[in-house]
């Protein structure tokens, strides 16, 4: 297990985050909040899978109006990010929403921090401090925007991440002498190493939880290397209390991979078959890729976390599949169904999803009957006599690799 850093606990619409709380996973809406059913259909789909917060923006009266309504139909805590108009965050605490995020790039106005710090104490609400490098240098004031340059120009990496810990340094001070500590911090951007140093300097200046996020991550295809780069490093340093992976895409995504990436950590328990899946390689004899994707597809149905393995043969795909509770190790052709170690069934090419997944929900049963237990990495599986190939011949066992 990876050992904690201790944060204050916060609670967020009764999910807790910090202290001993499970890290938590966190999305947010790319709908219109106005569009009210758009927003709680998103929501809900969310939710459903497996998303424990999620984030609104409120940029109009509009979107503030709708929270009522929104927060109402909605399963999980919903919290409402506010930009430039502090407003917005009053508006949306008197809605009744369960957590403010402010940017200190813009609000800064000591008036208008109190007045949301005022508020949100009086709900017992927290408040998320959101720094973002691409809103920490100033924007409005030319002078000092030309004398923060000049200083990016010769170290931008150090002096950004400088500028990013001074931003949540100077807000944090307003919220102290409020004796406010009901606080979230955050520190994004869209450089891997950036984000690493900075919860780094962040988790060493403040014992309150660290919500962990790269900004602008881009699309799957490429964000999610950029998260796990960065959001794996500091949790395997047992920095972070919650996280939001950010694509630009469904954020669908975004929670399938938090939930994943915590999971690979042994952060979280599965709660969902884990699939294991060869790389595929010169031996493979059938279209083992596009059989994976769906089994993935199918396996999302089944609510138990059953070990489950598609394997490209018969040959090494065993020893490299132990541990399964359910595999099937596929030749030309044909492929083997096992369950914890015991061979099933072998059945053709045409027949290896069904065959897969009727076993897996037949487990799956049994374990929720209480008449097996899962394996966790406990099964041998011996090899079968190796399918013979199309010409007869019979491969040979090769080193695995
Ligand atoms: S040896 Fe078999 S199990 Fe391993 S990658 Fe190749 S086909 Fe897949």
């Amino acid at each position: 297990m990876i050992p904690r850093r201790k944060t204050r606990q916060v609670s967020v619409g009764g999910v807790p985050i910090g202290g001993d709380a499970p890290v938590g996973i966190q999305s947010m809406t790319s709908t219109y909040t106005y569009d009210i059913d758009a927003t709680v259909a998103q929501i809900r789909t969310l939710a459903a899978a497996g998303c424990e917060l999620v984030r609104v923006a409120v940029p109009e009266k509009r979107d503030t109006e709708a929270l009522p309504s929104i927060l109402e139909q909605s399963p999980v805590p919903v919290i409402a990010d506010v930009h430039f108009h502090f407003e917005r965050a009053l508006e949306a605490v008197e809605a009744g929403v369960h957590k403010i995020r402010l940017n200190p790039g813009n609000i800064a106005d000591r008036q208008q921090v109190d007045r949301v710090i005022a508020a949100c104490r009086e709900r017992g609400i927290p408040i998320r401090v959101g720094v973002n490098e691409g809103s920490v240098v100033e924007r409005k004031d030319k002078g000092r925007r030309a004398a923060q340059q000049t200083g990016l120009g010769s170290d931008y990496r150090g002096e950004m991440i400088r500028l990013m810990v001074d931003a949540v340094e100077r807000y944090m001070r307003m919220f102290d002498e409020n004796n406010f500590q009901d606080v979230v911090i955050s520190a994004k951007s869209i450089d891997a190493t950036m984000v690493v140093d900075a919860y780094r300097a962040i988790s060493e200046r403040f014992d309150l939880p660290l919500h962990l996020g790269v900004t602008h991550a881009g699309p799957p295809e490429t964000g999610r290397i950029r998260s796990v780069a960065a959001l794996g490093s500091l949790l395997s340093m047992g920095i972070g209390d919650t996280i939001r992976i950010s694509y630009a895409a469904d954020p669908i995504y975004e929670v399938d991979d938090a939930k994943e990436l915590l999971c690979s950590l042994s952060l979280r328990n599965r709660v969902e078959p884990e699939l294991i899946a060869c790389p595929t390689c010169g031996r493979i004899e059938i279209d083992l890729i596009a059989l994976t994707a769906e089994v993935r597809k199918k396996l999302w149905t089944i609510k138990t976390p059953v070990k489950v393995a598609v394997m490209g043969c018969v040959v090494n795909g065993p020893g490299e599949a132990e541990g399964a509770d359910v595999a099937i190790f596929a030749g030309k052709g044909k492929g083997i169904v096992y369950v914890q170690g015991e061979q099933k069934r072998t059945v053709g090419e045409a027949d290896m999803l069904d065959a897969l997944y009727e076993e897996t929900v037949a487990f799956a049963a049994r374990v929720e009957r209480g008449e097996v237990e899962l394996s966790h990495g406990g099964v041998n599986i011996m090899p079968p006599d190796p399918l013979p190939r199309a010409d007869g011949s019979v491969p040979l066992p090769v080193v695995r690799h």
